[in-house]
């Protein structure tokens, strides 16, 4: 076996992106494409609002109408009908006359402002007929949101590779987008070795511990936009591990594999992986945590090999699966977001590895974002990491000092 040297996260990163294979796409339901990824653009297919629209319940009046009155600008008007929600007035207003109006209806031809309810006084005369006096005088377009002042027919409002969020909802309905196309979902599945890993419905015997991992994964998996299948648990046997592996790619796009990517007696990830031909692109990166992650294929299907720690697990997940899950549904952002923040402590860098720790990020009392690291919780590192909200990057062969401005990728 040639000795295999340790990739940059950036080459690792670049070597995913350019294995993956790009998912076809399908019609959805509005209400199911939460965290799926827009494989058309959006356009709007009216004007919003579609006519003038009264902002206020109140009297729509022509301001000319104020021009010529008393000094504290009120007139009395004769009221020729209303304006509701959903029916309009469809007559002309003329030169004094109003016409009541409804928060959301259409301001009728002639008229040119509204005021408000509170500011006039309906009355009707004994013959039936009604007048109204309005207090203050209003300015042109007052109280009326124009026709396609939020936006106009034809204008873009999504582009295609957009992730949907539930914000993103109104505006899609709104378009008529009862349906919308996205790109298919990855089928991932996911495979937990270890002769110590039981069921987390069990109760572990001695030298045993609970499978968390594949539950991590079909989370974080299923968020990213995918759908997932959870096989049973292997033991550290090879060729119960090739046979699974031989049986997940047959219905999977992506296989993860947990566990055995290191150099330990029994790790039989990458042998199991080599035993049945698969073309490993890479099985050591200058990360921490998760130097042993493997990416290969077999099939032309996706296998990752990560690492059984937890959290080394969580991170290599953030940093490479996750991507290939977004590139495959062709996202237009596959990475996490970057930003900054203040280092609160000084971190220690790795030798020739860089870093990227678990970290809590925060809003100090002065508007800066401040980071904790969480790597020196005394409680065992994934309890700590499950208050992260944030990875640092620590530069290898650095230290990071309090007050020193870091990078840090979000956790989504
Ligand atoms: P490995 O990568 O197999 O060497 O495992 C590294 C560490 O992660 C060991 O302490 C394992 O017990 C632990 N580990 C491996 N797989 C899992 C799992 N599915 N759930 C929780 N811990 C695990
Ligand atoms: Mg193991």
């Amino acid at each position: 076996m040639a000795f295999q040297q340790m990739i940059l996260i950036s080459e690792a990163l670049k070597i995913i992106k350019c294995e993956t294979f790009a998912l076809s796409s399908e019609t959805i339901n509005l209400e199911n494409s939460v965290r799926r990824i827009l494989a058309e653009k959006i356009f709007a297919d009216m004007n919003l609002p579609p006519f003038d629209r009264s902002q206020m319940d109140g009297y729509a009046v022509r301001t000319k109408d104020f021009g010529d009155v008393s000094e504290n600008g009120s007139v009395i008007l004769k009221v020729i009908g209303e304006s509701a929600a959903g029916k309009g007035f469809d007559e002309e207003v003329k030169s004094g006359e109003a016409v009541r109006i409804m928060t959301g209806a259409r301001v009728p031809d002639g008229a040119d402002s509204v005021q408000k309810k509170e500011l006039a006084r309906e009355a009707k005369t004994d013959e039936g007929v009604s007048f109204v006096e309005i207090l203050e005088s209003t300015k042109p377009r007052q109280n009326i949101v124009l026709k396609g002042a939020e936006i106009e027919t034809g204008v873009k409002v999504f582009d295609q590779g957009e992730l949907i969020n539930v914000q993103m909802i109104a505006s899609l309905a709104s378009f008529g987008y009862a349906k919308v196309r996205v790109y298919k979902k990855p089928r991932v599945a996911i495979l937990a070795t270890g002769s110590e890993i039981v069921g987390i419905n069990k109760r572990p015997e001695q030298d045993q511990i609970r499978n968390s991992n594949s539950i991590m994964l079909k989370v974080f998996v299923e968020k990213c936009g995918a759908e997932t299948k959870v096989l049973p648990i292997v033991k550290d046997d090879i060729s119960n591990l090739k046979s699974q592996i031989l049986h997940a790619i047959k219905t999977c796009d992506v296989l993860i594999i947990s566990g055995g990517v290191s150099v330990g007696d029994y790790d039989f990830t990458k042998p199991a992986l080599r035993e049945l031909s698969a073309e490993i692109f890479f099985e050591k990166i200058a990360l921490k945590p998760g130097k042993p992650t493997v990416f290969a294929k077999l099939d032309d299907k996706i296998i990752f090999g990560l690492p059984g720690n937890p959290v080394s697990l969580a991170v290599t997940y953030f940093l490479f699966v996750r991507a290939a899950l977004l590139k495959m549904q062709s996202a237009k952002n596959c990475e996490l977001q970057k930003g900054f923040a203040v280092l609160l402590h000084k971190i220690k860098g790795a030798k020739a590895r860089d870093s990227f720790l678990p970290a809590f990020v925060q809003t100090n009392a002065k508007g800066k974002l401040v980071l904790e690291s969480l790597r020196f919780s005394s409680s065992s590192n994934f309890i700590a990491f499950s208050r992260a909200n944030c990875l640092v990057f620590v530069p290898r062969d650095e230290n990071l000092e309090a007050g020193d401005i870091v990078k840090i990728l979000f956790l989504s």
